[in-house]
């Protein structure tokens, strides 16, 4: 490996709130098929760095390769149309729209909301819709208003609004939060498919569901990386057992 061939290069990232330094010095690389979570204890600077990455916070120093293109100093909206793709914790579906519509406003028109209703739906949108509709699992429920769907389908149709744009890195906040048992176990095996020619970047705290999705845990520590690897050698690192059971 070469630092270029990684889909997303971090190098030397760091940004300080005041002087106190949220991120500090971060080196983290990204392959492409790689479903990567981020573990670490509160105010470890894992919001932050995702933060980073889609341009919501400014880094101080260091840089963010994408696809060999330099996304610091972007606009947000310019690195969505670069590829990257964030859901965050809270859902924005449009509750009164049906599945459907939810998909087709969030198709790249670049009509906005109101032109991609207005404009006629033509087959190729509509074959994305229902490709993407049955990734989710939605295929059913297509013209269901979102409002009615369960919290875990909500969430897997903000994903649909995501995938429909053609993410390369798709980041995700505690994807499973507040799922029952049944969604969780269908989030970790739409997670896995969605991470087959794309990478995948993970904020969880849930350590089971953590080992059944990763394929690399890194885990933050004060803004700086603890350990990074597969799961098992990341749980058994001493620095690690000490950070998470205090002593
Ligand atoms: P985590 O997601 O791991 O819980 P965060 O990335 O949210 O941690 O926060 C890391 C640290 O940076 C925290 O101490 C937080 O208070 C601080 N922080 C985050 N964003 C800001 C900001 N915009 N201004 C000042 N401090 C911030």
């Amino acid at each position: 490996h070469t630092n270029t061939d990684f889909t997303l290069s971090i190098e030397d990232l760091t940004v300080s709130f005041d002087g106190f330094k949220a991120v500090d010095n971060l080196n983290f690389y990204l392959d492409k098929n790689e479903l990567h979570v981020i573990i670490g204890p509160n105010g470890a600077g894992k919001t932050t760095v995702l933060d980073l990455i889609c341009g919501k916070t400014k880094a101080t120093s260091g840089s963010i390769k994408f696809l060999n293109s330099e996304l610091t100093g972007l606009s947000e909206h310019a690195i969505v149309r670069a590829g990257v793709g964030r859901k965050f914790q809270t859902p924005s579906i449009y509750e009164n729209l049906t599945v459907l519509e939810n998909l087709e406003v969030s198709y790249p028109h670049g009509r906005g909301v109101l032109g991609s209703l207005l404009f006629k739906r033509n087959k190729k949108v509509l074959d994305k819709i229902h490709e993407i509709a049955k990734e989710i699992m939605l295929e059913q429920a297509l013209d269901t208003e979102a409002g009615l769907l369960s919290h875990g389908q909500k969430q897997w149709l903000e994903i649909g609004m995501l995938l429909i744009q053609d993410p390369q890195l798709l980041m995700l906040d505690e994807p499973v939060a507040g799922m029952s048992v049944k969604e969780r176990e269908q989030t970790a095996k739409l997670l896995n498919k969605i991470s087959q020619g794309r990478s995948v970047l993970v904020i969880e705290h849930d350590m089971e569901f953590v080992a059944r999705i990763a394929h690399k845990v890194t885990v933050l520590h004060q803004g700086k990386i603890l350990a990074t690897g597969d799961m098992e050698k990341v749980q058994n690192d001493p620095k690690v057992i000490e950070v998470y059971l205090g002593h």
